[in-house]
């Protein structure tokens, strides 16, 4: 198979557009696409200062780089999760990823935070990918917050929105539903998130971190549910084989017809944001935010813990 543009040999196969590549003309439609999904939502500009969360997966890290080198001043922060086996695997490809490309990196350590998600496991008997996500959402937004950061990237591509949607709307889960998209707008002490692979499949993002020499970390989180999105990614991408193209058309018309609706009903009814009465940011409980909740949860246990006989102290 012949390269589509310069009629070198093919690299890459793209059904859904119809085309093939050689690994240079790849990485320029690789790159059309980032910047077709940055402009056509008007996710962020030259000028403004992005905050990139590194995962240390192909995603964050193929997006930190066609970012960098497209010019945008970005900055990776990878969240240090404590999680044996996995966790440290996860921070030493971020970390050398960025120090070989020259890309500025913050660290965030959960063990400092008395976060660790292990600890937060142990303790708190609730499924632990749901406060996991809650304390990566947190620190994700306070740290950009904080640092005047105009915009929070992350890696989630057009296989992940597609099957969050899907979900989505097999729950009518009309406050989600209102809110999904590439872009979310900042407000009431969230910053904007951005999500500029949304254009670009699993696959595709794949190919261009193998053609750009990205390390792969394969070291899977221990915890990890084998999620129902798997599920629902298969049948997206069973949809997607007989009908290529048709994953970027269902997302494209979501948030041009579907998303309007549901954020306007939303805006109508949905809940008012409080400050956190412990820490200041944003939550609808109208009490403490969920990573308060879980800090007082640990101290909870603490003190239950002190109370075991073994552990008084007799005067
Ligand atoms: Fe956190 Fe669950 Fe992901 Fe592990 S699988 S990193 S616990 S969200
Ligand atoms: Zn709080």
């Amino acid at each position: 198979m012949k390269c589509k543009i310069c009629k070198a040999e093919a690299a890459v196969a793209l059904r859904s557009h119809n085309a093939a590549f050689c690994p240079a003309c790849y990485k320029e439609f690789f790159a059309r696409q980032v910047t077709r999904g940055i402009e056509g939502q008007n996710l962020f500009s030259h000028e403004e200062r992005v905050l990139v969360a590194l995962s240390g997966g192909k995603d964050s890290l193929a997006l930190m780089l066609e970012l960098s080198r497209q010019g945008y001043n970005v900055t990776g922060l990878h969240i240090d999760l404590g999680i044996p086996g996995s966790s440290a695997a996860a921070r030493g490809v971020t970390e050398r990823f960025c120090a070989k490309h020259g890309l500025r990196l913050m660290v965030k350590e959960m063990v400092t935070e008395g976060l660790a998600i292990p600890l937060v496991k142990a303790r708190l008997h609730r499924p632990i990918c749901s406060a996991c996500g809650k304390i990566k959402r947190y620190f994700f937004n306070k740290i950009a917050m904080e640092d005047g950061y105009d915009a929070l990237a992350t890696g989630h591509n057009l296989d992940d929105e597609v099957a969050r949607l899907f979900s989505n709307t097999l729950r009518w889960d009309t406050a989600y539903l209102s809110d999904q998209g590439p872009r979310l707008d900042s407000e009431n002490g969230f910053v904007r998130k951005v999500k500029p692979l949304w254009r670009l499949t699993e696959f595709e993002t794949a190919n261009y971190a193998f053609l750009m020499g990205i390390e792969n970390h394969y070291a899977p989180c221990p915890y990890s549910p084998g999620a129902s999105f798997s599920v629902l990614k298969g049948l997206l991408q069973q949809l997607e084989a007989a009908m290529p193209g048709r994953k970027l058309d269902y997302y494209q018309g979501f948030l041009a017809r579907g998303r309007p609706v549901f954020a306007r009903r939303e805006a109508e009814q949905g809940q008012a944001l409080r400050p956190c009465p412990q820490c200041g940011y944003p939550t609808s409980s109208g009490d403490l935010c969920g990573v308060c909740r879980i800090r007082a949860a640990l101290r909870d246990t603490d003190a239950d813990r002190t109370d075991l006989p073994e552990n008084r102290v007799e005067g």
